[in-house]
């Protein structure tokens, strides 16, 4: 009998995606068949690079998997995860943990969305150690304050191609 496609969605921000990002997706990529990495976007709030670059420069990122067979596609995305997990018949929610506030902050998000979609179960995918401090919040900080933030990206990005 063939087994059905696991697909998961790993939903984010990705302003901008990191190397902890890319540990969380490589992870991923052990558990399921295929994964979207979901830029979540809001129409109201502006981010600190567009979502057509954040999507360009994960799709740079991620060229290495992709090359060995992974089955990834990046995508954009405003309105419910759920909704765009539906459309994508994923049943999957990955997420990734780096302290016991990211658990306290996803176990309720993950409950809300267990709620509107029984169906789709969200995955908790621990960062390892040597990209648990890695942050967007931070990566930003450091490239708005001019400072190098290449060791906290994907290998060969470099920033100013997606500003
Ligand atoms: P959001 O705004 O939706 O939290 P982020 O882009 O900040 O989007 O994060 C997307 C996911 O990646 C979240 O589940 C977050 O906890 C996880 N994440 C972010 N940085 C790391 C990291 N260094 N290690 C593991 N997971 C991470």
């Amino acid at each position: 009998m063939r087994q059905k496609m696991r697909t998961a969605v790993f939903p984010g921000s990705f302003d901008p995606f990191t190397l902890g990002h890319m540990d969380v997706l490589t992870s991923a990529l052990k558990l399921f068949d295929s994964v979207i990495v979901a830029v979540g976007y809001n129409h109201l709030k502006h981010g600190f690079l567009h979502p057509d670059q954040r999507v360009r420069l994960i799709s740079d990122s991620i060229r290495p998997l992709a090359s060995t067979g992974a089955d990834i596609e990046v995508v954009s995305y405003s309105g419910l995860t759920v909704d765009l997990c539906r459309k994508h018949n994923a049943e999957f929610i990955i997420r990734g943990l780096r302290t016991t506030t990211d658990f306290e902050l996803e176990s309720v998000i993950a409950q809300a969305n267990r709620k509107m979609s029984p169906e789709t179960v969200t995955v908790f995918i621990p960062a390892s150690h040597e990209y648990s401090f890695i942050s967007s919040t931070v990566v930003r900080d450091v490239i708005i304050n001019g400072g190098d933030a290449s060791s906290f990206l994907p290998s060969g990005i470099d920033i100013k191609n997606y500003m």
